[in-house]
């Protein structure tokens, strides 16, 4: 089968369409998935560029999202036909360990991301389990692959942070950094969709602008404004209730200093740096008032992840979450379009199959 694979991590020179063997038959609990399209996420580039920690196996097929029709099930497989159309979950458990059947299927010690840990979507086919794949939700107009493929990484991650983490309540008030990146912007929507008033941030002025189309209630340039101090005065120093953070270093002091008193903190990522410090007098004394408050760290990986995104596909809150694709282009652009992904915000950028 055809796949986009790296042949060595360092970059994107090392991203190339090449033939590879199929993945053969499903197993027990099994299915095959025909892929129809693939989203890139920002996840890929990381992995392009390699992961410590990770044991690449060239060549590696990349892609952690995508969306297809089922070829083949395995024996035992209750939850899936051929010919059905599936949106894909990229987070793989056992589902059978004492943490899988907590529903925290985060916390398995076997759990994997495809296009990171294994074979990924960008392929022809890829194989995964039975509970990693939900029919497409019946959507008027319905969804086309492209926006189907795009669904899940970003939105599992942000409704971890948002809904699960953070538990955010109508009329609270969110903070969420960089509204140009995918897990920004769905979680700016699914405040929205909570009842929650949302201030969004980003370096660009026209990515503000496409941001308070889409929603948001507030913008900031936190290339030119102080985001802490707008958002003290915008709420009368009392800050926000929520922080949705995933730049890390860069923003994380402003993070601790527009978070009101028993706010809460979520965060899934680190781009501009892992070390932050934490002054323990705003957390447990200042702001607190000496009881250390109900700040989360979300990690990306979801409770009850696998169950909340098969349960939301199918038509509830979720289905209002549609993603758009800007560009879309073919399979054999693949590097081209991971390229693009660098410069083209708001919007995840697909490859359909075939071309
Ligand atoms: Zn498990």
């Amino acid at each position: 089968m055809r796949a986009c694979v790296l042949t060595a991590t360092g970059g994107l020179a090392h991203v190339t369409v090449t033939h590879v063997p199929d993945p053969g038959p499903p197993g027990p609990g099994q299915v095959r998935i025909a892929v129809q399209a693939a989203a890139l996420n920002h996840l890929d580039l990381f992995v392009a560029q390699g992961l410590p920690g990770t044991d690449y196996r060239f060549p590696h097929i990349m892609g952690a999202d995508g969306a297809g029709v089922v070829d083949a099930v395995g024996a035992g497989v209750t939850r899936a036909r051929p010919g059905e159309r599936m949106l894909i979950n990229p987070g793989i458990a056992d589902y059978r360990c004492d943490a899988c059947q907590a529903g925290e299927h985060q916390l398995c010690v076997t759990f994997r991301l495809l296009g990171e840990h294994l074979p990924g979507t960008f392929a022809e086919y890829v194989v995964v389990p039975e509970q990693n794949v939900t029919p497409l939700p019946p959507l008027d107009p319905a969804l086309t692959w492209p926006e189907a493929a795009a669904f899940s990484l970003v939105t599992l991650t942000a409704w971890r942070m948002v809904v699960t983490r953070a538990r955010v309540q109508p009329g609270e008030t969110v903070l969420v950094w960089g509204i140009g990146g995918g897990v920004s912007l769905a979680a700016m929507r699914i405040a929205k969709l909570l009842g929650a008033k949302t201030i969004v941030t980003s370096s660009s002025d026209a990515k503000l602008q496409e941001a308070r189309r889409l929603g948001a209630d507030v913008t900031f340039n936190h290339r030119t404004q102080n985001v802490a101090q707008e958002v003290r005065a915008l709420t009368n120093k009392r800050g926000v209730d929520v922080v949705v953070e995933n730049v890390g270093a860069a923003t994380w002091d402003a993070s601790l200093r527009a978070l009101g008193r028993n706010g809460r903190l979520v965060t899934c990522g680190a781009t501009s740096g892992p070390n932050v410090s934490i002054d323990l007098r705003r957390w447990c004394g200042g702001w607190d008032r000496g009881s250390c408050g109900p700040w989360w760290i979300a990690c990306i990986r979801s409770r009850r992840r696998a169950r909340r995104w098969s349960g939301s596909s199918r038509g509830s809150s979720w289905g209002r979450l549609r993603w758009r694709s800007k560009r879309s282009g073919s399979f054999a652009r693949a590097r081209t379009a991971c390229s693009l992904r660098m410069t083209a915000p708001f919007f995840r950028i697909e490859s359909e199959f075939p071309s």
